[in-house]
């Protein structure tokens, strides 16, 4: 059985970290979004895949969820001695994974290599595959003009009017192979519940991985990111305002209708089964606020075990 995780930063990693303390974790492998990536201090930074590496290697910030645990911030603090900008807040520990990153960058090691061996440092079994090893980079139209993802999301605290959204380099972008594969030889894809915009939609955009999901047999099976027509985090609300859908179950199927076979909804929004029942899809409605441990496993076996009967009952 091969399942797949398509994956963004704090919602994708706590669905990752759901499935590897599930009974299918060696079943697993994830996509993750490169899309947020941006340079800082000359450092090429990966906030997304850093995120579901220290939360699989239990070295995430649990508060914040992201950012390395017991970190400390002396060399921030020096740049912006210097007159740096530092509203990126990097700390020690994790400039090491930026320094590293970059050093191997410029050698010419590919993205999913330099994945592969961050992940292992850091003891990471689940592999995480990249839908691309081009540089792809959203950028978010605003009454300021076109910002950098990390310019919108961290500067600007997500307060600016959303006008337009692109992936930049994306036409010119070669999903790997390895992600390609992993899609058509899936049993089971499962959607986190990430920003279905940028965190997801970046990973969709890369040309011919979209186009693998809908050809493959897979199960499809999407976890909203909404809970009670609410984001628990981020901006995944205003991004979906100004991408014309609604803010509700309905809009995040509207993100993912040609390859979508069911969405798992939380039980304040179990309104909206009815309707998404009616365009021909399968609804699970459970708790999907996944605040602890028990919470991910629980959230992310349900999740697999419906595709999995649902898959059954569609092949009988
Ligand atoms: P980012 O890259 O760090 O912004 O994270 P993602 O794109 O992976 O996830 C952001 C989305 O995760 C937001 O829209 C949140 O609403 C959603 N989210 C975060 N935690 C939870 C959770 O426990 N349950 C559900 N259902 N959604 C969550
Ligand atoms: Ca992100």
């Amino acid at each position: 059985m091969k399942i797949t995780l398509l994956a963004g930063g704090v919602g994708g990693a706590k669905a990752a970290e759901g499935l590897a303390n599930s009974r299918f974790a060696e079943h697993t492998k994830i996509i993750g979004n490169v899309a947020d990536d941006d340079e800082f201090h000359g450092l090429w930074v990966s906030p997304d895949i850093d995120t579901l590496i220290y939360s699989l290697g239990d070295q995430i910030d649990r508060q914040q969820g992201w950012g390395r645990k017991n970190e400390s911030y002396q060399v921030l603090g020096e740049l912006r001695a210097f007159g740096q900008e530092t509203w990126m807040t990097l700390g020690d520990l994790d400039l090491a994974t930026h320094i590293f990153r970059t050093h191997l960058r410029r050698l010419g090691v590919s993205a999913s290599e330099i994945t592969q061996r961050l992940a292992m440092r850091h003891g990471v079994s689940m592999p995480i595959l990249l839908p691309t090893d081009d540089v792809v980079q959203t950028r978010v139209n605003t009454p300021k003009g076109w910002l950098s993802f990390q310019e919108f999301f961290v500067r600007e605290h997500c307060q600016l009017d959303v006008l337009d959204i692109e992936y930049h380099g994306v036409e010119k972008a070669t999903p790997t192979p390895s992600a390609l594969e992993q899609i058509v030889h899936s049993d089971v894809i499962v959607i986190a519940p990430s920003n279905p915009i940028v965190s997801i939609g970046a990973i969709l955009a890369v040309p011919g991985i979209q186009q693998a999901i809908e050809a493959s047999s897979a199960y499809v099976i999407g976890i909203s990111p909404l809970i009670g027509g609410k984001t628990v985090k981020g901006p995944a609300d205003k991004m979906l305002e100004s991408a014309g859908k609604s803010i509700d179950s309905k809009g995040i199927y509207d993100c993912y209708t040609s390859f979508i076979d069911a969405l798992v909804i939380d039980e304040s929004d179990k309104h909206d089964a009815a309707w998404l029942e009616s365009q021909g899809i399968k609804v699970l409605v459970t708790p999907t606020l996944m605040a602890t441990t028990e919470d991910k496993t629980r959230l992310l076996t349900e999740t697999v075990e419906f595709a999995l009967l649902q898959q059954k009952q569609r092949a009988a």
